[in-house]
């Protein structure tokens, strides 16, 4: 991954943002949630550039580039947000290429500080935390929000996902595709040609580091291979 220099796109964002960005307050993000809850995923990431300018973030798992197709498309020169675990599977980084060249985002990637060990084995959620959490914290830092992938058909404890949230940080968080279904992302991706992670067909439908991550049987939850033969259903980025 590190030949995956960051893209050089212009910021097409105003640089500064709205001056009622920061003073946002929890009911406000409850007003515009429901606001926004049925607004195409494009105009949720424009009112985002918008109000929060440069300070505003991506992250991206490349699972697929449905997102960040959406929001280039509306807020060219979008800082995106790449965790490289350095356990990733090489079609995931692949897939990080592909995008990187495909769309005018500034690709940004962030590694953990801690060398590559044997944590997962033994305590997956202190190993997610060093090389997921902390990283993206890091990443996240000056930010004033960022936008995530996040749907409500990805798992139970995902299905209240608000369009805008206030997350554990106090960041705001937008998440534009929350109403999407696997029906809309297929579509959109045949649409629009999106660049997908070569492993959704060869059985990963969600796609984690390769220690923690198996291809699934037909008809089995698609989260079923995370972590599995655990109880841990999260990485930690979204709780
Ligand atoms: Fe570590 Fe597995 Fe979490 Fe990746 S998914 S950070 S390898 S515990």
């Amino acid at each position: 991954m590190t030949d995956l220099a960051p893209s050089p796109v212009v910021l097409d964002l105003p640089r500064r943002p709205a001056p009622d960005a920061a003073r946002l307050t929890d009911a406000d993000l409850v007003r515009l949630a429901d606001e926004m809850e049925c607004a195409p995923a494009a105009d949720v990431v424009a009112w985002a550039a918008e109000t929060f300018g440069s300070s505003l973030t991506l992250a991206a798992s490349m699972t697929d580039g449905v997102l960040i197709d959406v929001a280039s498309s509306v807020a060219p020169g979008i800082e995106v947000v790449f965790v490289d675990t350095q356990y990733h599977f090489q079609e995931t980084l692949g897939t990080a290429e592909a995008i990187a060249e495909r769309y005018p985002i500034r690709l940004r990637v962030v590694w953990p500080t801690t060398r590559p060990d044997d944590l997962w084995r033994t305590d997956p959620d202190a190993c997610c935390n060093a090389r997921k959490v902390l990283p993206m914290a890091r990443a996240l830092q000056g930010r004033l929000a960022w936008v995530s992938g996040l749907r409500r058909v990805d798992a139970p404890a995902r299905a209240e996902t608000p369009i805008i949230q206030r997350d554990a940080r106090g960041l705001v968080k937008v998440n534009p595709l929350a109403r999407w279904t696997d029906d809309d992302v297929e579509a959109y991706i045949a649409e629009h040609d999106v660049p997908v992670n070569p492993l959704i067909s060869q059985g990963y439908p969600s796609i984690g580091c390769y220690p923690c991550t198996r291809a699934v049987a037909a008809g089995e939850d698609p989260r079923a291979g995370r972590w599995d033969g655990t109880d841990k259903t999260e990485c930690g980025l979204h709780l």
